[in-house]
Parts: C-alpha cells; structure tokens; sequence
C-alpha cells in the first residue's frame, strides 16, 4: 500500500474518530440539558389514563376495595368475594352442559370485526352478550407506563362475532358489561384467566362468575402444552406470533399486526373449549363403568376454572415502601452477584439502596410509572455505589448503568435516565446529603415536594389518594420547619399572631351555597365554589346541577357527613367574621364552651350551629378571654372550682373533684392536670438539658402539686398520669403494652417505645395528652423543646380540622377538607391561650360525640370536671331549664365581650335549644294548640 493511501486511511480514521467524539459528547450534553429540566415531565406528556376519571386501584398505600353487593355483609367479610354464593353453587354444582353449537361456526377468521369505542356501542355489546349461553374473552394490559397496570384492551368473541373493546375510551362506562359476566348462566371461556379476572376486578369490578378455562382444561386432559399457541397450532392449525403480547396497547390505532394478533386470541376460543369439551366428556363417558373413583373430567375442569373466580384482587402493600425491592437488591449483591458484592456490606450502600428504592416505588405512584420505567435495579446500584456527587454525574451514572446491562432486552430501549429522574434530579441530592435522617422522613418530604401545596407534580385520580392519606404529617413537618417552630422563643408575639392567622383560620370562605353529593346521591356539604371547580377540574367530581352548583364525587371520600355530628356543614351561611365583619380570615368559634357542653344530655346538644360562629382572630381572642373570666364567675357563682386541686396521689384523683369542692376557694391557686402533666413531661424528657431557671420553674410547679415537698422522677412519672381516669389508664396500656420504670401498671413510655409508636402514626404521648376533655394545650416557653411533636401533631390535626382554613393554595386546603370531613367539628379553637408570645396548640376537642371510642368526660383534665359539676348541678337543681337558661347566659356573655354585628338572622340569645319547628309546620307544638278538629 502507498503511503499516500495510508495516509488518507489514518486521516479518515482520525477523522472518523474525532467526529464520533464530537457527536458522543453533543449527545450526551443534549441527554444531560434534557436531563436538567425542572418542571415535571407529565406537564408535557399527558398519558391515556389520565383522562380516567375513576379508578378503582389508585396508587396509594391503601387495600383495594372489592365491590360490596349487600350491605348486610360488609361489616362481617370485609373484602370478600361479592359472587363467593354464585360461585360455590357452581363448585358444588357443576352440572353444566356445555353445548356451545360451535358446529355451525366458521372457524376460519373473517375480515371484519367489532371496534368498540363509544358507550352506546358498549351497551349493544352487553345487549348481545346478554343473549349468548357463551363467548370468549381475552384482555390486553399495558404495564410499563402505568404503577397497577390497567387494561388496555378486551376482546369478546361469540359464535358470530369478534369484538375488540377500547377499554381506555370506555375506561369508566364498563360498568356495563359487571351483569353479564357475573351471569352464572352464562359461560365466559379464557384461556389462562388468572390474570385476566384480576384485572377485570381491578379495573371495573368485573367479576367474573362461570367460567371455562381451555388452560385448566388442558391440564386435567394432561396435554403436552398447555400455552395458547399451542392449541391454536393444534387445534385450528393457526400460528401466533406470541410477542405481539408485549407491545403497547395503548396505542391507536393499533397495528394491522396487532388487531389481527388481538382478536386470534379470543376468536378460536370457544372452538378449542368445544373440542377440548368433547374429549373431556369421551374420558368420562370411557370411565362411566366405575365412576366412583375416577376423576370426573368435565366436572374437574370446571370446577379448575371456576376455582381461579374465587380469587381476589389485592394491592400488595409494604410498610416501608421499596423495602422488599431493596432487600432483593442487597441480598444479590451479597450474594456476589454483579461484582461489588464488598460494597453490599457496607451499610452506606444499603441506606443509599433502601432510599432510592423508596423514592423510585414513592416516584412511580405519584407518576403512574412502572418501577422499571422510573429506574432500573441496575442504576440504584450504580448510584449506591458511586455515590454521585453532581446531576451530571447522576444522569451518566444511571445510562451507563442501563448500557452495560443486557443492551438486548427490552430495557434498553427505555429512556435512560427516564424523564422521571431527569425532571426531578435535585430529588438525589436531597436523598444523597441528608444521609443520617429517617427513611420515611425522607419519604414524606418528598411526597410534599411533589404533591404538596405547591408541589411539581400533577394531581391525578391515581395519585390523589396518597396525597390525602399523607400529607396530614407532611404539613406539619413542612410548617414546622419553614416557620421555625422549634425555637419557639424566637417567634415573637407579632410572628405568633400572623401564624395563627394564617394555620388556623378559614382563609377561604367556609360557608358557600355550592353543593357537594357523594356518588350516591348524599349531600356531603356546602363549600364554595372554587373548590368545585377544583374538583371538575381533575376529573374526581362531574356537575350535576349548575344553578346553584352541585358536583357529584366519582371517588368514595372518606368521611360523610353522617359519621360525626357534621350537620353543621348541610346548611349554609355568610363568610364573615359575626363579631366585625372581617373576610379574610375567621374561624369557629363555641359559644357555649365544651367543658359543659359535653356534658349537656344529648338531645340539648342537637342545635349546635347555632351556637358556633365565626369570628376572626382578633375577635376570636377576645371572646375567648371573656369567655374565660366568665368561667371563673361561674366557678365563683357555684362554687366548682375550674382546677383540681393537690391531688396527692393519682389513685384519689378519682375522688379529687369531689374533695375539691370542699377544699378550694380560690381557683386561681390550683395547679391544673394540664400544666402539669406538661411541666412533668418536659422535665422527664429534657430536664438535664433544659437552662436551669426554666427546670426550677417546671420543678416548682410540679412541687406545688406534691404540696411543696421535693420530689423524685417518680413523682414525675406519676404525675403524668394526673386526670386520667382509670379507664383512660388501662386504655393507654393496653393500646401500648408498656409499663412505668418505676410503678406498676401504669404507662410512661420509654424512649424506645414512643418512638416506635411515632413512627406507627401516635405516640403513647401524643395519646396521653390528647384525653383531655377540655382540649386546649398551651405551650409556654421551655417546654416547646419537649412538647414539640405532640405540639406539632396536634398542630396538624388542627390544621387539617380548620379544614378550609389556611393559606396554603386552595387545593391543598381543599383537599384536607374534604378528606376529613367527618372530622372537620374544629371549633375548639376558644383555648386559644393566654401564654406570652408563643403559639398556643389545639387539638380536636373531645366533645363527647366526637370520639365515641375517647371517654373524654371521665377526664380530670382541663376544665372537664367543673363543667361536669356544674352541669350536674344544674340538672339537679333546674332540669333541663336549667341548662338552657345557662346557655343563654353564655351567649348573653359573648354578646357583651363581642358586641357581634354581623350574626346570621334569627340568632338569638334566648334560643330555646328545642327544635325549631317552621310557624306552619304540623309539629310545631304552638301551632298544634291552635289546629282545629275539622283542619
Ligand atoms: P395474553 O393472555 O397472552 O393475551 O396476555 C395478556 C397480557 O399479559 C398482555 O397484554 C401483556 O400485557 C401481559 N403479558 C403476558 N405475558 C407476557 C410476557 N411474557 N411478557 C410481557 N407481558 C406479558
Ligand atoms: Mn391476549
Ligand atoms: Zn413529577
């Protein structure tokens, strides 16, 4: 060869070379510039299913619900099969001829067939389908742009037709098709159904009631095969292409290739059941000589089949997400495979692997993304190992990860690192820096970045539940900390106040004349109107009425009116402050406070909305202070003390209220159960760490409950228990299974234990404090350090219970309200305290009938018992009278602090508390008097 050629070839190559380079690195800065996009990638890519309005298998960590046919049985056999009778009968009785009078079909697959898209068309098919003996059935799914999976096609074939079902057009009208595949009278043929009834469950609560299954057939007949292919090839002489299984059924339209591998499937069926029917039979008729003890073929395959009916769908739910994952992933590598199986000891890798599995499975359920479509196996383990540092590194990582790993399979054609993980990369740094924290703290932040107030992410039917399932801690840990919290001494009394203002009170209007109706019909609430908006708006609610609105809820919400005491939201009412008129910001307000409330008899407890108003913050605050001295006037008046007093030793606080009476004049100089339940707690937890002074302030006013002698971390210890009934005491044991460090039976949790149960959703703590009757909580200074989680828990509940209160973006508050409705009764806020500069923490007052599991009124704390005493009395003296004179003098009192304005018509001090009956109404006692014996 020249040197000349030679050169030209080096200089080619060189060439070649060089541009490969060049084109290697434009295309990994393109990947990498793709890879940094910020906003969430579904904003851009809408997938088919999030026009699915309802889903039955949503996304979050909660049981799939199977359809309920009788409301009879659903207390008893939660999650059974709805047709279990249907089905049994037809174990037991499997007496079925098949005569499919296949002989007259043409076995041979014509050009046309049935697509089915619209609902009209769909009840047609049910129509026909009502009238076959028999037809066949195969389902399509699609798995990898979905967490559940959902299926994407469904073919029926009877004898004179084929019909492909667009099952996501018709996602949610297949309700149709529930009656006839339910139908014992009718026999579905599937081939391999195990699948395919578990889908159908889970998408339409199809369920599917008789059943023949050619592959259980084959089976009881022992054939060599039991595949489709198989018996397509044997019996019709057909051949499948069987990987057309995998392609994407969600396309349209679908494939030449793909329509005709869709409708093979089903069309032979009901052929290949007929003739696998008919050597069944020859085998029974061939064993009919001694047929005690040979199988019954066609009664076996039967029963086979019908037996795969019975099965359930059922979400697989882990308690820490990803964890089986990652321990899958660990144990490989300890087991060497994959070459860094030394790192697999290492507890770092394990963390990393146990964090991204947990985001990558939390990813997937916001996204509606498979697993593997977020990231692969291979990539967390490239990202536990290398640690990345930068998301470039990241997004290299995580491609070459995928490169390296079977480049044949079908993962390879994913996009890699998927658009999951490129348009939430700063995700990594936040699980790659904050390596010590705890997994699910990591986890519910990230759901709060995502799903939150002004989260990245789109809301959908799918990923909608997990939102309202969790975001009642994520609120707390967010609010927590934005709002510096945990000093508490740094939040001023200005930053308090606007705090409060903006947690607590109703932001958005409480009262609308827009309506909410449950899927059934039920009037859930009034609320306003961008609330509906918000929901048409995502598809979970359709109108139903437009003048005055109404939606109707396509998901079941978790609280309906009628499981609290909620008739406070079926009525509607003005947005405003009744003390000033103020719009901006109110909240509830009791006017009769609970401490007696609770204890009224029940039917004089019915007229509750009248006595809850709104009030702003500022008015609210003053009401509430005189609402206060007025306690003490009454305590005065009757002379029932507002505070136990020195109860030497927990075992008398029982009688403490009674030797109270006796004992104490003055209600000032008590030291209440609350204070120092709080003041013995703090000390327990934080004494040794706390600056003295405060220690000596928290010890003496433990001191003063002892009667001024030292005490001991006993005398702490039993002092926490101060004011709970013995009823509450067992039930916190039993709820715990702890015991005290130092006495018997009684439950002060250790360290371990509370935060076992934190972790668990409450805290024996939380528990602890939360059996007070009168509800208020009251941080003041030192103890926030203590207190704080149960402060901030109470916070949430709060939160959560103001409902539409807050600031944060309409949907988010919307949505807690909705979500909780059943306990919104949140007007507890008159604890609102007096404490200097720091946030006051409420929580849900137990109100008698809000927690019909609590006993609240056996509770000594707060002012439960001088409102039992008082309430008592008044009974005693004046019946029922009595109480409701008492209850116009409370509202007397709140109109003197309050001097209110704006109060709706027909308030009234000297509402009687009776139900009110309309002037014309026939029950109206009045008018009764006067209806003459002719009218
Ligand atoms: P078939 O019962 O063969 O119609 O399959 C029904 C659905 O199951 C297909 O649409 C696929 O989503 C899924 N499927 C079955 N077998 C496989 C497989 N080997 N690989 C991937 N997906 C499969
Ligand atoms: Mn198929
Ligand atoms: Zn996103």
């Amino acid at each position: 060869m020249e040197s000349k050629e030679k050169i030209k070839i080096v200089v080619a190559i060189a060439s070649f070379a060089v541009l490969s380079i060049f084109f290697t690195a434009q295309y990994r800065k393109r990947r990498y510039r793709k890879c940094t996009q910020s906003s969430c990638y579904l904003h851009t890519e809408p997938k088919p299913q999030s026009s699915f309005k309802r889903v039955l298998a949503d996304n979050s960590y909660s049981a799939f619900k199977h359809l309920k046919l009788s409301e009879s049985n659903s207390e008893t056999s939660l999650n059974s099969h709805p047709y279990e009778a249907e089905i049994s009968a037809l174990l037991e009785n499997a007496e079925i001829e098949f005569s499919f009078g296949t002989e007259s079909m043409d076995l041979k697959m014509s050009d046309s067939y049935v697509w089915v898209e619209t609902e009209l068309q769909l009840k047609e098919l049910a129509d026909v389908l009502s009238k076959q003996r028999v037809f066949a059935v195969d389902t399509e799914q699609h798995s990898l742009r979905s967490f559940l999976g959902f299926t994407a096609l469904i073919q029926i074939s009877t004898q004179n037709e084929d019909y492909l079902v667009d099952t996501i057009a018709l996602h949610d009208a297949f309700d149709v098709l529930q009656p006839v595949f339910a139908n014992p009278s009718i026999c579905k043929v599937f081939h391999g159904a195990d699948n395919d009834v578990l889908w159908l469950q889970r998408d339409f609560h199809i369920y599917v009631v008789n059943l023949f299954d050619t592959a259980k057939a084959c089976e009881v007949l022992s054939k060599p095969q039991k595949s489709l292919a198989y018996l397509l090839e044997t019996y019709c002489g057909v051949a499948t292409n069987k990987l057309l299984q995998r392609e994407d059924w969600r396309q349209r339209p679908l494939s030449v290739e793909m329509l005709e591998y869709a409708r093979t499937d089903a069309h032979y069926l009901l052929y290949i059941a007929n003739c696998l029917i008919a050597e069944l039979r020859q085998h029974d008729s061939e064993n009919s000589c001694c047929p005690d003890d040979k199988l019954h073929f066609v009664l076996e395959a039967s029963r086979r089949s019908n037996t795969v009916c019975l099965q359930l769908y059922i979400k697989e739910i882990e308690i820490t997400p990803g964890e089986s994952a990652a321990s899958s992933i660990i144990s490989r590598h300890l087991n060497g495979q994959g070459g860094i199986s030394s790192k697999a000891c290492d507890l770092q890798f394990q963390d990393l692997v146990r964090r991204l599995c947990t985001w990558r499975d939390l990813m997937a359920r916001v996204h509606d993304e498979s697993l593997r479509y977020v990231l692969s196996d291979q990539a967390i383990i490239a990202l536990a190992d290398k640690v990345p540092t930068t998301q470039k590194e990241i997004c290299t990582l995580i491609s070459q990860a995928d490169l390296n790993v079977d480049s044949l399979s079908s993962s390879s054609i994913l996009p890699s690192p998927s658009p999951v993980v490129c348009s939430h990369l700063e995700d990594f740094n936040y699980l790659f820096q904050d390596k010590m924290g705890k997994l699910d703290d990591v986890f519910l932040e990230i759901l709060q970045k995502h799903l939150g107030p002004e989260g990245s992410c789109p809301l959908s039917v799918f990923n909608y539940a997990i939102l309202s399932k969790t975001n009642l801690k994520l609120t707390y840990r967010l609010v927590s900390k934005q709002n510096g919290i945990k000093n508490s001494k740094q939040v001023g009394q200005k930053a308090s106040r606007e705090l409060f203002v903006k947690k607590f009170s109703c932001k958005s209007p409480v009262y609308h004349n827009c309506r909410i109706f449950a899927s059934d019909g039920r009037l859930l609430c009034y609320c306003d109107r961008r609330k509906l908006e918000w929901y048409v708006r995502r598809g979970l609610a359709k109108l139903v009425d437009d003048n005055p609105l109404a939606i109707m809820l396509l998901f079941e919400p978790k609280g309906r009116p009628e499981d609290e005491d909620n008739d406070f939201y079926v009525q509607s009412k003005k947005n405003i402050c009744v003390g000033c008129g103020e719009r901006n910001h109110y909240l509830r307000y009791r006017i009769i406070p609970s401490c007696y409330r609770m204890h009224f008899p029940e039917h004089l407890k019915s007229h509750r909305s009248h006595d809850i108003v709104l009030l702003c913050v500022d008015c609210h605050e003053v009401a509430h202070s005189a609402a206060e001295k007025y306690k003490k006037k009454i305590a005065a008046e009757f002379g029932i003390p507002l505070f136990v007093l020195k109860v030497v030793d927990s075992r008398e606080a029982q009688v403490a209220s009674q030797l109270s009476t006796s004992e104490v004049n003055t209600v000032e100089a008590g030291v209440s159960p609350l204070q120092l339940r709080t003041a013995a707690m703090a000390l327990l937890r934080h004494g040794p760490r706390m600056p003295s002074k405060r220690r000596e302030e928290l010890r003496q006013t433990v001191m003063k409950y002892y009667g001024g002698r030292e005490i001991t971390e006993e005398d702490l210890e039993k002092a926490l228990l101060v004011g709970m009934s013995p009823h509450e005491r067992k039930r916190l044991e039993r709820k715990k299974g702890m015991s005290l460090k130092h006495s018997k039976g009684t439950g002060f949790p250790n360290k371990e234990q509370e935060s076992n149960a934190r972790s668990m959703g409450t805290s024996p703590i939380d528990n602890a404090l939360k059996v007070d009757g009168e509800g208020g909580l009251n941080t003041t200074k030192g103890e926030a350090c203590g207190k704080q989680e149960n402060g901030n828990d109470l916070e949430i509940t709060m939160e959560v219970l103001a409902g539409d209160s807050n600031n944060l973006s309409p949907d988010r508050s919307e949505m807690s309200e909705m979500k909780d409705m059943c306990v919104m009764d949140t007007d507890n806020c008159e604890s609102r305290s007096q404490s200097e500069g720091t946030l006051d923490l409420f929580y849900p007052k137990s109100d008698g009938n809000a927690s019909p599991k609590h006993n609240p009124k056996l509770s000594l704390l707060g002012h439960g018992p001088h409102g039992k005493e008082v309430v008592d009395h008044l009974l005693k003296e004046y019946g029922e009278d009595g109480i409701r004179e008492f209850c116009q003098r409370w509202r007397q009192a709140f109109v003197e602090a309050i001097h209110p304005r704006f109060l709706p018509a027909g308030w009234d001090v000297m509402h009687s508390g009776r139900r009110d009956f309309g002037e014309f109404s026939v029950y109206n006692p009045a008018k009764k008097a006067f209806v003459p014996a002719d009218g």
